[in-house]
């Protein structure tokens, strides 16, 4: 199932919203920044819509999302890929996993579990699921570490910074991890530029890619944008949808905040087409306001 990139240095990169809702300016700064990264490569630059619970979805934010891109310039190569059709291939990936026993039930109530789970029903039998459970997938390495572009050398180690969790849900639903790899390896992937919120994901994902026999990206996390009371930009906070019609000014000040030159442009395009050639990772400021581990 792994999809090797046609040379042995094409870059491939991606996007991946998820449609809770229109893009605001720290998604748009995410797409801004792993756009610059792909065509300062020559590489290519996918867009992906992680649309794997409806519950906290909006129908309208796929279309939202894709004008919004479009009118910012961040024109993506490909076919858009929608996760809810990729239901079949978790699917497999959760097969492959059970036959190599990394998967087992875990009947613990979402408030019981800390944010590091222990493996408390590791013991567990995949034969006795009498009772609602979720599968959860066990990381094997008692450490794992990555060279971060930005960060340098981060590790994590198991049962302190990572834990085993959950691939399928107890509502049924695809839990975000498996399908990320899933489609990260099926995509030939080998750059992950996102924000440094998703930085507790890398180990995670770093056991799965090997568990699939997939080879991990090169990884990149950029600061978040905070609101002005230190929080995180989110949907979920109402932050301001970054509107097309200052698309000008919002791509200026998404290559201000990731300290990236634009001297020139006053159309999207002509900005973005300078600032792919001044692109350097290594004048995104350090990491602002989330917790590191290492
Ligand atoms: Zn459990």
């Amino acid at each position: 199932m792994t999809k090797v990139p046609e040379a042995k240095d094409a870059y491939i990169g991606r996007f991946a919203p998820s449609p809770s809702g229109p893009l605001h300016f720290g998604s748009l700064v995410a797409a801004v920044a792993s756009y610059l990264d792909a065509r300062s490569h020559q590489g290519s630059w996918l867009l992906r819509i992680d649309d794997l619970d409806p519950a906290r979805e909006s129908s309208t934010a796929p279309a939202e999302i894709v004008d919004q891109l479009l009118q910012h310039g961040l024109v993506w190569d490909g076919d858009i890929l929608f996760q809810s059709s990729r239901l079949a291939n978790y699917q497999q990936a959760r097969k492959q996993l059970t036959a190599d026993n990394r998967l087992y039930p875990c009947t613990c109530s979402r408030k019981d579990t800390p944010r590091i789970y222990a493996g408390h029903c590791l013991t567990n039998s995949l034969q006795d699921l009498s009772q609602p459970h979720a599968i959860r997938f066990h990381i094997k390495e008692p450490k794992l570490e990555i060279h971060d572009r930005l960060l340098g050398p981060i590790k994590w180690r198991q049962q302190l910074d990572m834990g085993d969790f959950i691939v399928l849900r107890k509502d049924g639903l695809n839990a975000y991890q498996l399908a990320v790899v899933v489609d990260d390896i099926y995509q030939g992937i080998t750059d992950v530029l996102r924000g440094a919120d998703l930085i507790h994901s890398t180990p995670l994902q770093l056991s799965l890619f090997k568990a699939l026999n997939g080879t991990p990206p090169r990884y990149c996390h950029v600061p978040v944008v905070l609101a002005a009371d230190g929080r995180k930009l989110s949907k979920q906070a109402f932050a301001e949808t970054v509107s097309s019609k200052s698309a000008v000014d919002n791509i200026r000040n998404a290559l201000d905040f990731l300290g990236q030159k634009h001297t020139k442009g006053h159309s999207v395009n002509e900005l973005l087409e300078s600032a792919t050639r001044s692109w350097n990772v290594q004048a995104v400021p350090p990491l602002r306001g989330i917790s590191e581990k290492t």
